[in-house]
Parts: C-alpha cells; sequence; structure tokens
C-alpha cells in the first residue's frame, strides 16, 4: 500500500450489501473509492448518489472502473452475486454464485492487494476467490463469523442489559447453519459467562439459534441484510488499511491450524495490511471442538462438485 494517495477500495456488486458498505466506508475517512456492477446503471447511479453526500464524510472521491481496473486497489470488497430469498440457506446460493465469483478471479489475476470477500456462502467463495485469482490465501479474507460474531454479541449484551464491547465472545466455523458459539470462552467484565450471576446455560440453546436464524428473520421482513454487514466489511477494511492487528473471527482457507487443510471457515485471526497471516487456534471443550470439525465437514461436502479438481 503506497502513503502518497488515499487508499484505493474497489467494491464489485453494488446491490443492497455493496451499497451499504460504500456508505460506511465513506463514513470511516479517506478512501477513494471504485464501484463495479454488471448493471452499469447501478454502479454510476450509486457512485452519483454517494458523491452527493460529500459534505458530510471527510473526503469522497467516487467512481465507476471495469473489475480488471481494480487491480490498482489496495483492497478489493466483493459483494456480486445473488441474495438468499426467505427460507434459502446460504448453500444455496453456491450454483448462482460460484460462476460470478470465479469471473471476478479470472479477471484479477495478478492482483497484489487484498481481497475481502462477502458474497455468499462466503467461505466457499472464498476458496474459489483464491483458486481463480491465483492470490495466496492469507490475501483473500472472508468476512465469516465476524457478522455472527457481533450478533452473539449484541444478543448478549440485551440480555444482561450491558453494551456489546463489554461482551467478548465468538463464533467460529461456516458462516451458516454449522456455525459454532464457543460458550465456554465467552467473557463478560472478565469472568466466563457461564458463572455470570443473571445467566444460565439453558439460555445458550435459543441465544445461537437467534444468532444462526438472524439473517433469515430480516430477509423474511425486507429481502435482504445489509447495514449491519456494511459496518462488518468497513471494520475489517479499516483494519487491512491502517494495519490494526485486531483479532477477528475471519474466513480464510485454513493452511493447517487445528489440522485443518484447504477447506475456509472462520477462526480468529490477526489482520494487518498483508491480510489474514496469523491463525489462532481457540481453546475450546471436547464438544465445541466436535462441533468446529462437522462444520468443517459440511463445507467440504457441500464444495466438492464446484471446488473438485
Ligand atoms: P443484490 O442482488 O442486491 O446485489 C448484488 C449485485 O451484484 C447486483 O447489483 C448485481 O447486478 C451484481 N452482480 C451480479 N453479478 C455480477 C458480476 N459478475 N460483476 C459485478 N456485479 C455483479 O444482493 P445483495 O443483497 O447485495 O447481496 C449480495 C451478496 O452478499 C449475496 O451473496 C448475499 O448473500 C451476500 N451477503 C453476505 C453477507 C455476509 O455476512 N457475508 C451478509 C449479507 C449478504
Amino acid at each position: 500500500m503506497t502513503s502518497d494517495r488515499a487508499p484505493r477500495v474497489g467494491v464489485i456488486g453494488t446491490g443492497w450489501v455493496g451499497s451499504s458498505v460504500a456508505i460506511s466506508i465513506l463514513h470511516r475517512g479517506t478512501v477513494e473509492l471504485w464501484l463495479n456492477d454488471l448493471n452499469g446503471d447501478i454502479a454510476e447511479g450509486e457512485a452519483m448518489d454517494l458523491v452527493q453526500g460529500s459534505a458530510f464524510y471527510p473526503v469522497a472521491n467516487v467512481r465507476t472502473s471495469t473489475v480488471e481496473e481494480m487491480r490498482e486497489c489496495d483492497v478489493i470488497v466483493v459483494t456480486a452475486g445473488a441474495g438468499g430469498r426467505p427460507g434459502q440457506s446460504r448453500l444455496d446460493l453456491l450454483g448462482a454464485n460460484a460462476k460470478v465469483v470465479e469471473g471476478i478471479g479470472t479477471a484479477i489475476r495478478g492482483y497484489h492487494g487484498i481481497v475481502i470477500m462477502v458474497t455468499n456462502p462466503v467461505d466457499l467463495m472464498t476458496v474459489l476467490l483464491v483458486r481463480s485469482s491465483g492470490l495466496p490465501p492469507s490475501r483473500v479474507i472472508g468476512t465469516g463469523t465476524m457478522l455472527d460474531t457481533a450478533r452473539l454479541r449484541q444478543i448478549l449484551g440485551r440480555e444482561l442489559g450491558l453494551a456489546p464491547l463489554s461482551i467478548h465472545g465468538q463464533v467460529v466455523g461456516e458462516h451458516g447453519d454449522s456455525e459454532v458459539v464457543l460458550w465456554s470462552g465467552v467473557r463478560v467484565g472478565g469472568r466466563p459467562l457461564r458463572s455470570w450471576p443473571r445467566w444460565n446455560a439453558e439460555r445458550e440453546a435459543s441465544a445461537a439459534q437467534e444468532v444462526r436464524g438472524a439473517a433469515q428473520e430480516i430477509i423474511r421482513r425486507k429481502g435482504a441484510t445489509n447495514h449491519a454487514i456494511g459496518l462488518v466489511t468497513a471494520t475489517l477494511l479499516q483494519c487491512v488499511l491502517r494495519g490494526e492487528r485486531h483479532i477477528l473471527t475471519v474466513s480464510r482457507v485454513q493452511d493447517g491450524a487445528l489440522g485443518l487443510r484447504g477447506v475456509a471457515l472462520s477462526l480468529p485471526s490477526v489482520v494487518d495490511r498483508n491480510g489474514a497471516e496469523e491463525v489462532i487456534e481457540p481453546e475450546m471443550t471436547g464438544p465445541e471442538g466436535e462441533a468446529l470439525m462437522y462444520s468443517a465437514d459440511v463445507l467440504r461436502k457441500a464444495g466438492e462438485g464446484i471446488l473438485a479438481g
């Protein structure tokens, strides 16, 4: 990343999610934003609309671009492809979105920056982007269970009457139905949640289900989810651009953590300018570890047809 110009960020796909990602990025600070959508009018319209808010962000330098031109960007965010309809799982989107993501990967071959993958099923799309672009796995980061982790903290904060920022916990594995809440590691003010006076373990199942079902509840009502993922993506992007080294539950193609290889799923990882190079093996109970391995199996099986070869 060069220091003599504002960081350049490309967003591919400017539908519900891409437009929320774009506005969240602009509110964070000074970047040059390049937008692309298969439907050129949508990208152009978004660029015009965003620029008209220039009086309210630090700097708004927004333009449209081709995917190939985005090889000049420091970070490319991929949100292109279909979102879920009510009742569809994220894995149901695999067939429709695999071609979109492979096409993007092929178009950016030779790119040296970082890709943030948002398109679902995000774990499998992360693998596909690595394969089709030739980028090293640490430079292709899926937002993964960062959103689920944020939802967990919000739900527990609501239940305990505390700010979500005071609750530390993680959701790992698939961003989807087999995701795993690491209940044994949740801490509130430094104390294990499981010994918190106003909490009992029977509430874990319903809280985990609320996290898992959150997207469906929103999609059933408004047809898509966009604002929270926009904020998650802008936070991850900022961490990369500023080399903040936060530990985030992001997805990447694993290369040995917990014995996992070749499958992309979320584990806590240190994120900096080079992407997600350092993966942290979380402490887990036996059942949590088994649930995580099951989640990896779900992803391996779901990807068998498309990822073979
Ligand atoms: P949307 O239909 O509103 O927008 C998708 C956009 O992608 C459309 O404008 C479409 O024209 C564009 N597009 C399609 N193919 C393209 C291509 N080859 N190149 C450029 N643009 C292309 O959908 P959405 O609600 O914005 O959702 C986008 C994706 O984000 C979906 O896969 C959805 O499931 C996913 N999503 C992920 C998370 C997460 O946590 N990872 C959260 C919410 C949504």
